[in-house]
């Protein structure tokens, strides 16, 4: 490791001035990605803003119909949160099958958002349930939120400081998971709220992140896995790759639409 400047702050206010007065500053969360970046020279900021210390930016509370997650919150967490396992079980179920013990007790649902790394599981979650990304600044929603490949809506400087979760009438999530990195070769997030139906495809898509439409429209007219009987998506803009190529992708979705369904309404 090179020499850097370690900064503790102990508010997200304070987190934001460091990042306004230190050039070349960057944040750091649970360090899953960041680190090892960092270690193999791709990175080589000149101060890193530890959130840790931050207590404003930790914590899972239920405010009306939302879920509140803190940006410092690990995914173990999560995973554990008897208010997420009551009013979102998909998005606890989601987080507990994150990498390993290890990450999800490092890994923050805010570090993993705001890298956008197209095999990570929270983005799907965040599209499908129609969250909102709550900055220092700002809020945006998720379908502004995740722009490409490790690509987000985020200004330099800008901190995630919670994420807001609506609850759906049925959610869950199924995932195809690489078997060495745990990430989803293919993850899919379906969510009902009354009419509207969202389905959130992660590990697949060559620009990160999407929306499977016509998994949304067979859905529409019937929340159930029938629905999804004979669908495939097309293989074009999907990813290819030494774990997978496209047309096995494309087919996963499929396949991982048809199991969270089948997890949401319990057949
Ligand atoms: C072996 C291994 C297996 C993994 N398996 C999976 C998996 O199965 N599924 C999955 O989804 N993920 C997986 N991950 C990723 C992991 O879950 C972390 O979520 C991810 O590394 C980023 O979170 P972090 O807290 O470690 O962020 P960091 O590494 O600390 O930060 C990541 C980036 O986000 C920025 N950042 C951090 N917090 C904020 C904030 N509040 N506001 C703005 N910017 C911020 C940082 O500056 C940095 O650029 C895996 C990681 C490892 C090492």
């Amino acid at each position: 490791m090179y020499a850097f400047n370690y900064h503790r702050p102990a508010t997200a206010r304070q987190a934001a001035g460091l990042l306004s007065k230190k050039e070349d500053a960057k944040l750091l969360a649970g360090g899953h990605t960041l680190l090892p970046t960092m270690k193999q020279r791709l990175a080589s900021p000149a101060h890193l803003v530890d959130l840790a210390g931050c207590a404003d930016l930790k914590g899972i509370t239920r405010k009306g119909r939302t879920i509140v997650i803190g940006a410092m919150t690990t995914h173990a967490e999560v995973a554990a949160s008897a208010e997420v396992r009551e009013a979102i079980p998909g998005l606890a179920w989601l987080a507990s099958h994150i990498g390993d013990p290890h990450v999800r007790h490092r890994g923050t649902i805010g570090g993993s958002v705001a890298n956008n790394d197209p095999a990570a599981d929270y983005p799907a979650a965040c599209l499908a349930l129609g969250a909102t990304i709550v900055t220092n600044t700002r809020k945006i929603e998720a379908d502004a939120f995740f722009t490409g490949l490790y690509e987000t809506a985020l200004e330099e400087g800008e901190i995630i400081t919670r994420i807001v979760f609506p609850l759906a009438s049925r959610a869950a999530y199924a995932k195809f998971r690489n078997p060495a990195s745990r990430y989803a070769l293919v993850g899919v997030f379906v969510a009902k709220r009354g009419p509207e139906v969202r389905v959130a495809v992660t590990g697949a898509g060559e620009g990160g992140v999407f929306r499977w439409a016509e998994g949304e429209a067979a859905l529409r007219n019937r929340f159930a896995p029938k629905s999804l009987d004979g669908l495939k998506a097309s293989a074009d803009g999907i990813n290819s790759d030494m774990h997978a190529d496209a047309e096995y992708r494309a087919h996963l979705i499929g396949v991982m639409a048809k199991e969270a369904v089948a997890r949401a309404t319990g057949k």
